[in-house]
Order: structure tokens, then C-alpha cells, then sequence
């Protein structure tokens, strides 16, 4: 797979102070074409939310950010340094699988379904990564563990198993897993859909101080007053392309597009 090249004039990844710059990013599935040219640019410390109907492309959108997905056309960077590929005269080279990994380490990732490891304790559960891809030392490495659970208020938990927390305590572990490799940016697919309504808050609120300290992050969600209260720039995506986008008031409370409006109608 690294051989693998594609024909690609203008990948030029923006310096400066856009961390991510998706540029006309087109995935297909088979015959089914998911993004259609993608345009978005998140700067250091922002936070994009980005909503849209099930199937606009959100998740698709995402996971090309990390390569989790190769794109057909475009290119992705983050801190400019294209995503999957290097770049050669007027060819992208995909990435060795290993320079891949490690570029996913600058990108942090938080599911839906919190994806911990549910053999390992919450501390090995956030030690395990910077250990064994980032080859830190042990004990620095459990350091900054604790410190980032106490920072999603969980340092009590830090030898209990996923099975034995809540949703919102899993997720908050999730999170804290994520800031362990101190990622560059941090993406959430979700991360509240799979909560009681009662726990959601609690997960917010976490996102929300990482949103006061400067993290950048892109959270797909469906809390339009977490948009409203904390996202720099909202993004509304239907049909694989960005229909609109914005700052909160203006993309929630004077949508230009009927498409736009007409999601809102049914989520506000
Ligand atoms: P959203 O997150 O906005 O709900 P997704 O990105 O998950 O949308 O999906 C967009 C479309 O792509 C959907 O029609 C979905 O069924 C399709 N899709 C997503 N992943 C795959 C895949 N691996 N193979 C085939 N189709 C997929
Ligand atoms: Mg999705």
C-alpha cells in the first residue's frame, strides 16, 4: 500500500495558524459517494462542531481526518503536514502503515462508544498508548495519567475496570486517554449519543474546559446549545458537502440555506 500513488497538483498544506485544512476531500464507498468535496479549515485553539442529518457524511468526514479512510481526491493537513501521504513533484505517496500510526498519534480520537480497553484498569488504559507508541518512560507516563484524570475528575478511579464506571465516567476516561498523547487536535464522533440524559452533561462539561484551555478540537454532535455556548465556528453538512458554516449565531439563529433550516426545525 505505500507504493500507491495518485495524481494531485495542488497539495500545498496551509502554515500558519490553521491546524486542520481539509481541501476538496471527495470518498466514495463502491458507487456511493459519501463526501463530495469537502472544504474546512479549523485554527489552532478552535472549536468546530459540525452538525448535519444521519448519513451526511459526518463520521465518513472524521475518519478521513485520521486516515482511517483514504480519500479518492484531496488531501487533508494537520499542522502542515499532509495526513496519509507525502508529497512528491505532482504525486501524493500514500504512507508506510507505521508513519501512518504515528501521525495518528497527533490525532486524537473519541467514539460514540468509548472504545476502552476493558481488560486493562482506567491507568493502563491511558498509559498504554504513550508507553508502547511514544515510548515514554513508564513512570512519566503514569505522572501524566493521573494528572489527567484528576483533570476529568476521576482521580479515584484510576484502578477501577470500564465495566465499573458509568457511561459518562467511561467517556471521561476516553477523553483523558486521548489528551495522553497530547494530540494536536482532538476529534469527537458523538461522544454523548450513547449517554443517559443524565450523564451527558457531566461529558460536556469536560469538552467545554478543554474548549476554555485552548485545545483545538471538531466535535460531530447533536447538542445544538453545546454548539451555541462553545464552538468558535458551527458546520452544517448535508449530502457529503459543507452546506453552510459559521459562527454559532449566525449558522443556528439565521441559517442561510433551506436545507439548514430544515434540520434545525427538527433538532431545536
Ligand atoms: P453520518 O456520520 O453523518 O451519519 P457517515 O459518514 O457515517 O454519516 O455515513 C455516510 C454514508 O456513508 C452512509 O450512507 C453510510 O451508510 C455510508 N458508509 C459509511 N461508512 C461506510 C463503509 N465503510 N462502507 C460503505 N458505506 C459506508
Ligand atoms: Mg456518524
Amino acid at each position: 500500500m505505500s507504493d500507491v500513488t495518485v495524481a494531485v497538483k495542488d497539495a500545498t498544506p496551509t502554515v500558519g495558524d490553521v491546524m486542520v485544512d481539509v481541501h476538496g476531500v471527495h470518498k466514495s464507498f463502491g458507487p456511493l459517494e459519501v463526501l463530495r468535496g469537502v472544504d474546512l479549515q479549523v485554527r489552532a485553539g478552535e472549536v468546530t462542531v459540525i452538525l448535519g442529518p444521519s448519513g451526511s457524511g459526518k463520521s465518513t468526514l472524521l475518519r478521513t481526518i485520521n486516515h482511517l479512510e483514504k480519500v479518492n481526491r484531496g488531501w487533508i493537513s494537520i499542522d502542515g503536514e499532509l495526513i496519509g501521504y507525502r508529497r512528491s513533484g505532482s504525486k501524493l505517496h500514500e504512507l508506510k502503515e507505521k508513519d501512518v500510526l504515528k501521525q495518528r498519534t497527533h490525532i486524537g480520537f473519541v467514539f460514540q462508544n468509548f472504545n476502552l480497553f476493558p481488560h486493562l484498569t482506567v491507568l493502563e488504559n491511558l498509559i498504554e498508548a504513550p508507553v508502547s507508541a511514544l515510548r515514554r518512560p513508564r513512570r512519566a507516563a503514569e505522572e501524566t495519567a493521573r494528572r489527567l484524570l484528576d483533570r476529568v475528575g476521576l482521580a479515584d478511579k484510576a484502578d477501577a475496570y470500564p465495566r465499573q464506571l458509568s457511561g459518562g465516567q467511561q467517556q471521561r476516561v476516553a477523553i483523558a486517554r486521548a489528551l495522553a498523547l497530547e494530540p494536536k487536535v482532538l476529534l469527537f464522533d458523538e461522544p454523548t449519543s450513547a449517554l443517559d440524559p443524565e450523564l451527558v452533561g457531566e461529558v460536556l462539561d469536560v469538552i467545554k474546559d478543554l474548549a476554555r484551555t485552548g485545545t483545538t478540537m471538531i466535535v460531530v454532535t447533536h447538542e445544538i446549545g453545546f454548539a451555541r455556548e462553545v464552538a468558535d465556528t458551527v458546520v452544517f453538512m448535508d449530502g457529503g458537502v459543507v452546506v453552510e458554516q459559521g459562527p454559532p449565531a449566525a449558522v443556528l439563529d439565521n441559517p442561510q440555506h433551506e436545507r439548514t433550516r430544515a434540520f434545525l426545525s427538527k433538532v431545536l
